[in-house]
């Protein structure tokens, strides 16, 4: 998120692209077939034959200690990663809004939005979106393909919204994203969606303190167990 209006981030025209595309996906095998489809996809798609595709549990988390409450199906992409797309970014987002407010308009379908995880003020993670899938949050679809999205609770322009506990929060989920996809701890990798090419987006916004976070992601990788 990132412009004055409030609610969580707007994606762009991408999530709309994807979405029909799925829909010829979700036809089956014979539409994949028709080569509909751009070679790279179908190279890509491989997984959704039948018997390919990983197994799922409804609730499963992939950072433990989030507490898992599901986006609305429309907000993000079935995917298979790591296998189908490599997950190198994290992006970070402050949502423009609180906690519950996040939460409402990720479940909304109308929203065309969503990041896999929300951090509260308290620290408390909330995972909405499975890490093996695209997450439509970052307003570009090679980085939604690369990528895993952390919202924050807050307004880009009130820094103490950004608050001890939630930067304690967010940077153990980043170490854990990290360390379980090999992605290295840098600035490189972990960004905000201010840094997304071609994003008119400002979050995180200036009070975030990048020193302090990525201070605090390496200390959490660290003593990560
Ligand atoms: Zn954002």
């Amino acid at each position: 998120m990132g412009s004055e209006s409030s609610g969580a981030d707007q994606s762009d025209g991408s999530s709309r692209r994807v979405g029909r595309r799925a829909v010829l996906l979700g036809g089956g095998a014979a539409v994949i077939g028709a080569a509909v489809l751009a070679r790279d996809e179908l190279a890509r798609a491989w997984w959704r034959l039948p018997g390919m595709e990983k197994k799922r549990v409804e609730g499963e988390l992939d950072h433990r200690a989030a507490e898992w409450t599901s986006a609305a199906r429309a907000n993000w992409r079935r995917a298979d990663r790591p296998d189908d797309y490599r997950i190198d970014r994290v992006v970070i987002h402050v949502v423009q809004g609180s906690y519950a407010t996040a939460l409402k308009v990720f479940k909304n379908p109308g929203h065309g939005a969503a990041t896999h995880y929300v951090v509260r003020k308290d620290g408390h993670v909330a995972q909405m979106i499975r890490e093996l899938d695209v997450a439509f949050h970052a307003g570009n679809r090679d980085m939604n393909e690369r990528s895993i999205g952390i919202e924050h609770e807050g307004f880009v322009h009130r820094p103490q919204d950004f608050t001890a506990a939630m930067y304690a929060g967010s940077a153990r989920l980043t170490a854990d994203i990290c360390a379980r996809h090999g992605i290295p701890v840098d600035r490189e990798h972990i960004i905000g969606h201010v840094e997304v090419e071609g994003t008119d987006h400002t979050d995180p916004g200036p009070h975030w303190d990048w020193d302090r976070y990525m201070k605090l992601v390496r200390e959490a990788s660290r003593t990560r167990v």
